[in-house]
């Protein structure tokens, strides 16, 4: 048999939307990997696969606002396809800061002197302590001492960032004393302290017998040159929530906001722009001007500032919250949607569909947040695991499997999304019939 021509095998799946390059590289793959008889259907199974790894659409009905997996906080994206001010002052024609609109916003929403971004909140936290605790010691809570999904270990950002971590306290009590302890300590081997740091405890609890430091008590006790920084992660700018009608919900209980932990005398904080922030990945640092002007001037910041598309998403998120525009803050939009709205676009979902069922159902914040949040929810629910099939919906639908049935949680689908939730649990059944299993 001749050795199938690679173009004619690409050209035959241009219908697939693949650029004619990458199916050429899948052919080359194929061609080289598979016994010619085997070629034509190897290849059908690889664009296939390959045509669902392009970023798309999806509809998320996991009842996680924050998923990790689908891209944490839907953002606003504008097509960036012209040129824009991004480091030109229009007023004096001269080079200018990075979107200082941005960080001009970050600053006034959270009460903070000045504000920087960067990539995420990670790199944050890490050039904050390059930039002012490199070759110094850096105290904290062993209670803080944690690890964020991803490989994100606090002792290893330290020892990255060059400062030398001093723990102390226990896992579940760090009390004062300890702290002005390990201030007070002078020890020949042990570098000086430049900072205390305290992490949020964002994707766990320690519950019961405990007691911690607070940013207030760490201020306090520290001498001024300590810089007292907060890594609060989850990003809720402000904890009276006063974009939202109707103020803070239930489930945010005692979440610190931005603003909050500013006041009560952090120096300092880092967030991240996609968890409760609901912006685009992203990282923020806010506080005091002089520190952050230091972090700005580390030569760190080049390699952990982030471009133009981000910057401009964040910006429209940012002035959302500054002009009280919930159309302009998806995460929230989704996050308080009324639980009657969520039934009665439930209940017109399944109204053509018997096998159907609208059942209440509790959403989660996700993504490293809130771990005991649990929001009031509507969804669908069939009988059977149908996640796979919904997974391979035009859009894909992504639903949870549990205790035999199928979950469809609405408090995380956009209402326009609500037809394809229902053409996708449509084609399930009829495809699949999953939902005949007997129950
Ligand atoms: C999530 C989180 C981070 C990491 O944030 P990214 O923006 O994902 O880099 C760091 N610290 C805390 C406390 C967090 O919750």
């Amino acid at each position: 048999m001749h050795p199938p021509s690679i173009d004619r095998l690409a050209r035959a799946h241009a219908a697939s939307g693949l650029p004619h390059a990458t199916l050429v590289r899948l052919a080359r793959r194929v061609v080289a990997g598979t016994a010619a008889e085997d070629v034509a259907d190897a290849m059908a199974t690889e664009v296939q696969h390959r045509a669902r790894r392009q970023a798309l659409e999806v509809v998320n009905g996991t009842g996680v606002l924050l998923h990790t997996n689908l891209g944490r906080a839907p953002t606003p994206q504008r097509p960036a396809d012209r040129y824009s001010n991004l480091e030109f002052d229009l007023a004096d024609g001269q080079r200018g800061p990075r979107a200082p609109a941005v960080t001009e916003l970050a600053a006034t929403l959270t009460g903070a002197e000045a504000a920087l971004v960067v990539n995420n909140c990670a790199a944050a936290v890490m050039l904050a302590l390059a930039a002012l605790a490199g070759g110094r010691g850096v105290v904290v809570s062993r209670g803080e001492l944690v690890e964020i999904g991803g490989g994100f270990r606090v002792p290893d950002v330290l020892a990255q960032s060059g400062a030398t971590l001093i723990e102390v306290g226990t896992t579940n009590r760090t009390r004062p004393a300890d702290l002005s302890e390990a201030l007070a300590l002078q020890h020949a081997e042990r570098p000086p302290v430049a900072m205390v740091l305290k992490v949020h405890q964002s994707n766990y609890r320690i519950v019961g017998f405990t007691e911690s430091v607070s940013v207030g008590e760490a201020r306090a006790l520290a001498p001024p040159e300590v810089v007292v920084m907060a890594d609060l992660g989850s990003g809720l700018l402000d904890a009276r929530c006063p974009w939202l009608p109707g103020g803070p919900p239930p489930w945010l209980a005692d979440e610190p906001g931005v603003a909050q932990v500013l006041a009560e005398g952090a120096d300092l904080v880092a967030v991240s722009g996609d968890k409760l922030m609901g912006g685009p990945q992203a990282g923020l640092l806010v506080g005091r001007a002089d520190l952050v002007e230091r972090c700005a001037r580390h030569p760190l910041m080049r390699a952990l500032r982030c471009g133009g598309a981000t910057l401009s998403a964040l910006e429209r998120t940012l002035t959302a919250y500054a002009e009280r525009d919930l159309t302009g803050l998806p995460f929230w939009r989704l996050a308080t949607t009324p639980v009657e709205d969520l039934r009665a676009r439930a209940e017109a979902i399944a109204a053509g569909q018997p096998r159907v069922e609208v059942v209440d159902t509790v959403a989660t914040t996700g993504g490293g947040t809130l771990p005991g949040a649990r929001i009031p929810s509507v969804g669908l629910a069939v009988r059977g695991d149908l996640v796979a099939p919904l997974r391979a919906a035009q859009p894909a639908l992504v639903a949870r499997a549990a205790d035999g049935r199928t979950l469809v949680d609405l408090r995380t689908v956009f209402p326009d999304q609500d037809e394809a939730v229902a053409a996708a649990l449509a084609g399930a059944l009829g495809d699949h019939g999953a939902g005949d299993v007997a129950g």
